[in-house]
């Protein structure tokens, strides 16, 4: 049965109910995606469930960036750095399609926070501790080589550039392409499913969950020999629910990103500069747009409804307004925004800025495995950790073991690509490909950098669908794509964790949503009501987008 179809739900929730799991997994983010492919490709038999799609939470709402960990060198975390660093290339060589080198540039200036020797040693020290390659070092530019780098940079008291390596990836695609793998290797994932409350068996210990289907509204059991909780900003409220008097972990810190057309924002190049208030953030273009972020702020509000609010908005256009004078941004060219929470693990007296993004493990009394923390480039290295410590339990209480870890070898799906099948030559024939459906423009790297290899199947099914426009035919290839081959329930889904264009191409979705919602009607035999309810649920999540709320809730 192919579990990675959503059409084939029932069936995967009856395996999820009836049989007994080595290794239970609450969350689909890239922390829990991450462990769910480790263990399944050690053998463990795995159990995936995320309360609403894969993605929700913070693994859709990053800076996208996987990271060398530049920042973290301010604060003198030299460990993290050289750790980070190398994680950035094993993820870059396991899928390189979807991890895309990204040059940035640090212009410093008259009174800025760095210097040019602080940014000449800075780099330098970076580079070797994150052992970047010899033809990716830093370069120190003059203040003309910058400005021929990016022409729209502020000229006023303008010095020069570090001009260094940094890779970017779309989070959620990230997670949603290691759920897939995890599937493909065994586990048995399922979005829409919420764990609710624990089960213990022997001597207290926890021996499963009782589990809620969210779209049918039912309850099962879930059993399983461990339970890993993955939840991110949920942490804490999990942990709880396994031990009530359990104290809190977490320091949640908001982080905002917008984004602007590239009419608008024509940036010819990936840019990491000050702010007045003295922070610094990234401008990234970002196929037919730019975003811009982040913000670093504590946040005590509602979990489940973070939002964007009209000052974190006006702060980044600002700082945007004051790096690239004459542009004169308004709140209207903001196509579209995302906020997320940085599940940081608290410790007495540091700021938001200040906290460690290191991850850690904890153990309840219960058994409940929970770990948090960390980074979307580190995900693979927290998974190995965490499976190593169930596989080590395994071991000593069951007498069982497992293989050993290979995710450093496990190519993500779209792959692969080496020297021998190489990505330039592949993007050259998808280019083509495009072309001759009439789609340009940004398109290749669209589908390049979501899908990989797997456009060829995408592109094997338009030339058979009935469509108006060329846009009209892809779209219903990739919903065909993300319903039986990506676990995608809805619309939302599609639009969001599946492409991307809820983030980056609002204004594309508008041409495309009503054919996309007549193909989720037929796939999923919707009646009238359900199609007008996905409808509406389509549009409430387009307005969210821009619907900046005057406080956090
Ligand atoms: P999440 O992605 O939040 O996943 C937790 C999941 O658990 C959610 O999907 C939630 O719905 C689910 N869940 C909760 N409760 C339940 C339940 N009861 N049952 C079932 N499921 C449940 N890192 C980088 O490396 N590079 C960056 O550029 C970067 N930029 C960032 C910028 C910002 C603004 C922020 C906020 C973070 C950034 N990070 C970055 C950090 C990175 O995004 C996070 O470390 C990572 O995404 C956390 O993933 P997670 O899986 O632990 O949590």
């Amino acid at each position: 049965m192919n579990t990675r179809s959503a059409l084939n739900r029932e069936a995967t929730l009856s395996k999820l109910g009836n049989e007994t799991f080595d290794l239970a997994i609450i969350g689909g983010g890239i922390t829990g995606a991450g462990i769910a492919l480790d263990a399944a490709s050690r053998g463990m038999k795995v159990a995936l469930v995320e309360q609403k799609d894969f993605a929700n939470g913070t693994s859709s709402k990053s800076t996208k960036l996987i990271h060398g960990g530049l920042r973290y060198l301010k604060n003198l975390e030299i460990g993290l750095v050289r750790e980070v660093g190398h994680e950035r290339a094993v993820v870059h060589q396991i899928a390189p399609h979807m991890v895309i080198p990204q040059k940035m540039l640090l212009p410093f200036y008259k009174k800025g926070t760095f210097g040019p020797m602080a940014t000449s040693i800075a780099l330098w020290v970076y580079d070797r501790l994150a052992k970047v390659h010899d033809r990716d070092r830093r370069k120190m530019l003059s203040r003309q080589q910058t400005l021929d780098k990016e022409p729209l940079l502020k000229q006023d008291g303008l010095k020069g550039s570090g001009y260094y390596a940094e890779y970017r990836a779309d989070d959620a695609r990230l997670t949603i392409e290691n759920i897939k793998s995890a599937v493909d290797h065994g586990a048995i994932c399922l979005n829409y499913v919420s764990a609710e409350k624990f089960l213990y068996g022997a001597n207290e210990k926890i021996s499963g969950m009782i589990c809620r289907d969210v779209l049918a509204d039912e309850t099962f059991e879930l059993k399983a020999t461990f339970v890993v909780n993955a939840t991110g900003p949920w942490t804490d409220k999990l942990r709880k629910k396994d031990d009530g008097s359990a104290h809190d972990k977490l320091f949640l810190s908001k982080g905002v990103h917008i984004v602007i057309a590239k009419e608008k924002l024509p940036l010819r190049q990936a840019v990491y500069f000050d702010v007045p208030d003295g922070r610094m953030i990234f401008a990234i273009p970002h196929h037919r747009a730019t975003y811009i972020g982040t913000t670093d702020t504590k946040y005590t509000g509602d979990i489940e409804h973070v939002k964007v609010t009209r000052e974190d908005a006006l702060y980044l256009l600002d700082a945007t307004n004051n790096m690239f004078p004459g542009l004169d941004l308004k709140t209207e060219d903001i196509e579209s925004s995302w906020a997320g929470l940085r599940p940081l693990i608290y410790k007495g007296g540091k700021s938001a800025g200040e906290l460690s993004r290191k991850d850690e493990i904890f153990i309840s009394k219960h058994d409940l495995i929970t770990i948090t923390g960390g980074k979307l480039t580190g995900y693979r290295k927290m998974a190995q950790d965490v499976v190593d410590l169930v596989a080590r339990r395994f071991e000593h209480d069951h007498q069982k073991t497992f293989r050993e870890v290979k995710t450093k070898d496990i190519v993500l799906n779209g792959g692969p690509f080496n020297e021998q099948l190489k990505l330039e030559d592949y993007k050259k024939t998808l280019t083509e490909r495009l072309k001759a459906a009439g789609l340009e423009g940004h398109w290749p790297d669209y589908m390049l950098e979501n899908y990989g290899r797997q456009s060829d199947a995408i592109l094997e099914k338009i030339p058979y669908y009935d469509r108006n426009t060329p846009e009209e035919a892809l779209i219903r290839g990739e919903v065909w794509f993300a319903v039986i081959h990506e676990l995608a329930q809805t619309p939302v889904d599609f639009f969001g964790h599946r492409t991307g264009r809820l983030f980056y191409d609002l204004p594309g979705i508008e041409t495309v949503k009503n054919v996309a919602l007549e193909d989720f009607e037929t796939y999923f035999d919707w009646e009238e009501e359900e199609l007008k309810n996905a409808a509406l649920e389509l549009d409430r999540a387009i307005q969210s987008m821009t619907d900046f709320g005057e406080k956090d809730l």
